[in-house]
């Protein structure tokens, strides 16, 4: 297996990975709270663990990904302090609380889909997991590492040798301070930085959504949900964590804090974290009136896989500054891209010697702390290698399986738009397109490949993509 790193955040360094089964890579990656549209800066976080899961494929892992969707218990400050974001969104909306769960997991996924991410292994919504997440806390509460005080649960932090577990000693002092002025004081914790593992007593005597438990009728923390969805799918032992750097503390710290208190041992070794995307006015966020998404810069005209690009050209540990002027730079860059490669004759043999060295340099770009801008790099090198279309084309579709960019797929459209095609020819493609899904529908497969070899003859070449058929000239 080739050397494979990235930026561990519990260690603070590159570091060489090493899963804990030669060859087999568990992820785990937090979810959305659905009571809201997901922004672009939420989308790049996903774009970037996307490459990061594709790259270890790419190097020959086996990855299983577990995602959580957060339908309850998700405060609008992360330290269990201000309004249920679900119940606001619901108020907000005029909708049940379930509706606009449904509602923003479509619409997360809608967006999640057009930037070419592959959907995890496992996708959990929270409310389906209540039982997993009781017995969690009762373990707790037997281990002693929680207390009930004023109806709720809390953990307790003190309990722990070392809590502040991403931090040098400079940044704990700063987070001790900076929770000590926590605007908002809960009486019942002993300790500022103990966090709720579940309500039944709080300020929300509306909420919405409620389950019996052996501390009355509440629901749970938000924390808990990403230590007990992971246990489930994943076992005892996560391989990589990812998510956003705004999860670093304290949702990631305080996953560790009740998954290593329950487990009674270290739980995930490697803590992948993307930084945030910022516009010209600071950090992207949600408060700041309309909200930014992918599919609004769809209806603007951008094709979301520009979006993809515009990301992957930057490093996923840097902050990354979106305007439109960037944005139209990335889609001068795709579309000169895909014009390249809708250029390519079909014909001639693959060069694998030549094959096999770009795609060890491809690797070794994404092996190296992610390096996506590198790997884009040397997609541009391969376009312009001395070497034959069909090389060339070979290496597109093989950095593809990372960067899903769907270049050809995107040049074939090209060359089906393009002038110069008469009509009675595209009638006569469509119609034989037409027929062989027929006979594919009807499992007359015989017929089928007969209609792709007819069509062949006549110097077309059909192929099926996840955007239905497209054909070039052979
Ligand atoms: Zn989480």
């Amino acid at each position: 297996m080739n050397r494979f790193t990235f930026f561990n955040t519990l260690k603070r360094e590159v570091e060489e990975f090493h899963p804990r089964e030669e060859g087999k890579v568990g992820i785990y990656t937090c979810g959305p709270t659905v009571y809201h549209f997901a922004h672009i800066g939420n989308i790049r976080t996903y774009i970037m663990q996307d490459a990061l899961i594709k790259s270890l494929e790419y190097a020959g892992y086996e990855v299983k990904r577990v995602m959580n969707i957060t339908d309850v218990g998700h405060l609008s400050s992360d330290a269990d302090t201000g309004e249920d974001k679900m119940v606001a969104g619901a108020k907000r909306e005029n909708k049940t609380v379930m509706e606009i769960a449904k509602f923003y997991t479509d619409a997360f996924f809608k967006d999640f889909d057009a930037v070419g991410n592959k959907r995890p292994d496992v996708i959990e919504p929270a409310t389906n997991c209540i039982s997993e997440f009781i017995h969690m806390v009762e373990v707790l509460l037997e281990k002693g590492y929680a207390y009930v005080a004023g109806g709720n649960v809390y953990f307790d932090t003190s309990k722990l040798e070392d809590y502040y577990v991403f931090s040098s000693s400079v940044e704990k002092e700063a987070l001790e301070v900076g929770v000590r002025d926590d605007v908002e004081e809960d009486v019942n914790k002993k300790n500022k930085t103990d966090f709720v593992l579940w309500f039944t007593k709080s300020k929300f005597e509306d909420q919405a959504l409620k389950w019996e438990s052996p501390w009355g009728v509440g629901y749970p923390g938000w924390h808990i949900e990403c230590s007990c969805i992971s246990m489930k799918h994943l076992g005892e032992y996560i391989d990589i964590h990812c998510g956003g750097v705004d999860n670093i503390f304290p949702h990631h710290t305080n996953e560790i804090a009740q998954s290593e208190a329950y487990l009674g041992h270290e739980w995930c070794k490697y803590w992948f974290h993307s930084n945030h995307l910022n516009d010209q006015s600071g950090k992207m966020s949600k408060s700041k009136g309309a909200i930014l998404t992918v599919s609004v810069l769809q209806e603007k005209g951008y094709d979301p896989l520009v979006y993809r690009l515009f990301c992957l050209q930057s490093h996923y540990r840097k902050p990354l500054v979106f305007s439109y002027e960037n944005l139209d730079n990335a889609a001068a860059s795709y579309n000169k891209l895909v014009k390249r490669v809708s250029e390519f004759k079909k014909d001639g043999e693959v060069d694998e010697k030549v094959k096999a060295d770009y795609e060890a340099k491809f690797l070794d770009a994404i092996s190296n702390d992610l390096n996506t801008a590198m790997a884009i790099t040397i997609l541009y090198d391969a376009l312009k290698a001395d070497t034959n279309d069909a090389t060339k084309l070979a290496l597109v579709e093989s950095f593809d399986r990372v960067l899903s960019l769907d270049l050809t797929g995107h040049a074939n459209a090209l060359a089906y738009a393009a002038p110069g095609v008469d009509a009675e020819l595209e009638a006569y493609i469509q119609e034989a397109i037409a027929r062989r899904a027929e006979a594919k529908k009807a499992k007359d497969f015989a017929t089928a490949d007969a209609i792709r070899d007819e069509l062949l003859s006549k110097g077309i070449v059909i192929k099926d993509t996840r955007e239905g058929v497209v054909w070039s000239r052979a």
